[in-house]
């Protein structure tokens, strides 16, 4: 949109209010701005924002707080965090790049050069996509480079395929950057996998891209090899971005793995964006540090949105993500071990309730489990008809948090982040299976 130059009139911030710090016009003390409702406020903000819906992972997680904090003993099966401090040399290098002075001012805007040269180079070592540092776009979190994709691909009218259950994040930047969400619906008979017959099906002339996560949040789902390569070939020959999130690239179980698209499907390399971060691996969510990968063309774009947006992600968190990622894996194969076994405890006490179904999860740390079947029934004197309401009698009657499955779109079912300690992972489903049970 083009900018209008106003000649000849003085400053004055918008909304009319005075300059100085007390208002004219004011009685008791109460300025009249002030007294404006937050309703008609609303009408004057802004319609897009307007219309978003807030994150239900965060509020769900939040209830569950406020829960706790008025002194209940609350299980959280919903934020998705691993429940691990951050490994110490990441946080020591973080305390040394604090104290030295060069690290107080601002950086690039797409980062710090030798951290996009070690994030080239991890990624080189970890899926085998070799990139140069001019590809590397460092974000604040995995969240904003999915954000920044979505304001540099897209043009008004562009359709994003997003096979469901998705996360949650993903289809708001696609509504805010311009672009036309069109969710596949995927079932629990086909591992929660789109096929190549449901996204040629989708394609329309206006598909600019494919959404591609695996391991999956929130079905915990894992591609198999071949299936990547053919969703990657399709892309590349209708000319589709691929859109490829590698955030549990080292969180997989049993015979699964995790591959790069743009890897297995080298065609596709001329349109994709992966898009990764050290929340997941390093036990880093709080952090914010994230990070996509792209074309030269792509990734110069995203650094000059980047340079009006956020300048650039701390400093001092970028040593600290260097440190990370020029380091061992040795936390994240950890953390695999408590999370593999926790798995299978989750998994097998799920299956255990009569009425509860759930996949066997091949990665990341999330349980998809169906609840159709409680849907209806009586507990503790109350009755479910969706998993929104389900979930609410869950954390009312027994304390114990789950994300309802249609934050995801994918109704019937509720995500269950297994990044709990065993004991409380435990306990947790077996307040379910008792309220459930009970009827
Ligand atoms: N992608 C997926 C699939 C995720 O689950 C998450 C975190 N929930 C992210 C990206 C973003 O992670 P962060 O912003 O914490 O780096």
């Amino acid at each position: 949109m083009p900018s209008r130059k106003v000649r000849g009139r003085p400053e004055r911030p918008r909304g009319g209010a005075p300059v100085s710090g007390k208002c004219r016009g004011s009685r008791r003390g109460f300025c009249q701005n002030q007294r404006v409702t937050s309703s008609s406020l609303r009408s004057e903000l802004s319609a897009t924002i307007g219309a978003i819906s807030p994150s239900a992972t965060l509020a769900v997680t939040n209830k569950a707080n406020a829960l706790k904090a008025a002194g209940e003993s609350v299980i959280g099966f919903g934020a998705g965090q691993p429940d691990f401090p951050t490994p110490d040399y990441i946080v020591e290098a973080a305390v040394a790049a604090a104290k030295d002075p060069k690290n107080h001012g601002y950086t690039p805007s797409a980062g710090l050069p030798e951290l996009r040269e070690a994030i080239a180079e991890k990624t080189g070592r970890d899926s085998g996509l070799s990139v140069g540092k001019d590809q590397v776009i460092v974000t604040n979190g995995g969240k904003h480079a999915v954000y920044n994709t979505f304001a540099v691909l897209l043009n008004p009218g562009d359709e994003v395929i997003v096979p469901a259950p998705y996360w949650t994040t993903y289809p708001e930047p696609i509504r805010l950057n311009g672009g036309v969400p069109v969710v596949l619906p995927t079932t629990v008979a086909s591992g929660f996998r789109v096929t190549l017959e449901e996204l040629e099906a989708a394609r329309t002339d206006k598909t600019k891209a494919v959404l591609f996560v695996s391991p999956s949040n929130p079905t915990g789902a894992v591609y198999p090899r071949e299936e990547i390569e053919a969703i990657g070939a399709w892309a590349a020959k209708h000319n589709i971005w691929v859109i490829t999130d590698e955030i549990y690239e080292h969180l997989t179980y049993e015979d699964n793995k995790h591959f790069s698209m743009p890897v297995v499907a080298p065609d596709c390399q001329e349109r994709f964006v992966v898009l990764n971060g050290v929340a997941k691996t390093y036990a880093m969510t709080g952090w914010r540090v994230g990070w996509l990968i792209a074309p030269p063309e792509f990734a110069k774009m995203a650094s000059t949105l980047q340079s009006h947006q956020t300048s650039n992600v701390a400093n001092v968190m970028q040593r600290a993500a260097l440190a990370a990622v020029a380091g061992p894996l040795d936390a994240v194969h950890e953390m695999h071990t408590a999370f593999d076994r926790r798995r299978k405890t989750i998994h097998r006490m799920l299956n255990e309730i009569d009425g509860v179904e759930c996949m066997n999860p091949q990665g990341a740390f999330y349980a998809y489990p169906s609840f159709e079947e409680v849907l209806g029934r009586q507990l503790n004197g109350r009755v479910a008809t969706t998993t929104q309401e389900l979930a609410d009698i869950f954390l009312e009657e027994a304390k114990v948090a789950l994300v309802p499955g249609e934050a995801f779109d994918g109704p019937g079912y509720c995500r269950m982040a297994f990044a709990l300690s065993d004991e409380d992972l435990e306990e947790g489903v077996s307040r379910l299976a008792d309220l459930i049970g009970r009827g």
